[in-house]
């Protein structure tokens, strides 16, 4: 085996557990025969995360930092991390611990007798996360693959293996809402499953508070699928057949006398409602579709470097 290897760790805030990471990633490449470096992409944290990955980086030049100028969130983060790898293969890993880095070898060894490009993971169980999280997880990766044009695996996070010509085809999407695993699926190739059981957190809390939770799901649901514009027009559809009904009905009832207009209200009030919700509906959909070709368009960086540490050329050192 002499392949390179990236492992690549976005981290938020990580102050208490990027020490026993680090430790667990190191100890697993010492005993991998193969060339390797630890990416860890600081995306923006306030706490100490920064300043002990430093330490880290001067005593081991297999640690690369890159420190973004502020929080850009996770997808984010591992899109840089992949942005700068230059190996044969990366993993793609949190750094919560919640993904156990000891995988690692077995993950490889199932790249190659199988010959896939793609190992992902797919949690068996999830160790240490409320109800709420879970629910929410399962029924979000079905409802998505209900919507997708594209077969997403079901359970799965960014926790995964790729080789060199994922990374290089991913490299080559400059779309600003990026849905990581989503892509990856996207690219194809040979893509094959590694189950496993999600730990609990190391430590500390998550970052993905339930607003971040929906940005990510809103993300991946309008840039993988059309659909829900769609719905918008069935929508449309129905309620205009509902209404074309209800015309009928009343003009007819008023000529022959058998509707009283006092006795309508409850319908009345009830249409209105219902019709002023499918329209907001509506223009949310389609809202959301142009809030998102609007940041397209406007076409900035996906993340601004403020400092890189460990990287080769003096080409690297620029920001981006
Ligand atoms: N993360 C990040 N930027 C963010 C939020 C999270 O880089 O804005 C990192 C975080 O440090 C961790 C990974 O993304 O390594 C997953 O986050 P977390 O474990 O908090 O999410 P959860 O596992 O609870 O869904
Ligand atoms: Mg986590």
């Amino acid at each position: 085996m002499n392949k390179s290897l990236s492992v690549i760790v976005p981290c938020f805030n990580e102050e208490e557990v990027i020490f026993e990471t680090f430790k667990r990633i190191k100890s697993v490449l010492l005993k991998l025969d193969i060339q390797s470096e630890i990416i860890f992409i600081n995306d923006g944290s306030t706490d100490k995360t920064e300043q002990i990955l430093s330490e880290l980086s001067k005593t081991d030049i297999k640690i690369k930092i890159i420190s973004f100028s502020r929080n850009f969130g996770h997808q984010r983060a591992v899109t840089a991390g992949l942005n700068h790898c230059n190996t044969d293969m990366a993993v793609i890993i949190d750094a919560d611990l919640q993904d156990p880095p000891e995988l690692i070898p077995e993950m490889i060894k199932t790249l190659e007798s199988s010959k896939a490009q793609v190992v992902y993971c797919v949690r068996k169980s999830r160790k240490g996360e409320g109800i709420f999280k879970k629910i929410t997880a399962k029924a979000f990766y079905r409802l998505l693959n209900f919507f997708s044009e594209v077969k997403l695996p079901v359970d799965t996070g960014d926790f995964r293996l790729v080789d060199k010509s994922i990374i290089r085809e991913f490299n080559q999407m400059h779309e600003k809402g990026k849905y990581i695993r989503g892509l990856v699926s996207w690219i194809g190739f040979k893509q094959v499953p590694f189950y496993y059981e999600r730990e609990a957190r190391f430590a500390g809390e998550t970052k993905y508070p339930f607003s971040k939770m929906i940005k990510f799901a809103t993300t991946s649901l309008l840039y993988f699928s059309t659909k829900p514009l769609k719905l918008a027009t069935t929508l449309g559809f129905i309620s205009v057949a509902i209404s074309l009904v209800l015309a009928v009905w009343s003009v007819l009832g008023k000529i022959m006398g058998y509707t009283h207009a006092i006795s309508g209200w409850t319908s009345l009030f009830l249409l209105i409602i219902f019709f002023g919700g499918v329209q907001l509906l509506t223009i949310g959909i389609v809202g959301s579709y142009i809030g998102n070709l609007f940041d397209e368009i406007k076409n900035r960086p996906e993340y601004i470097i403020a400092k890189k540490v460990n990287f080769e050329t003096k080409e690297d050192d620029k920001t981006e």
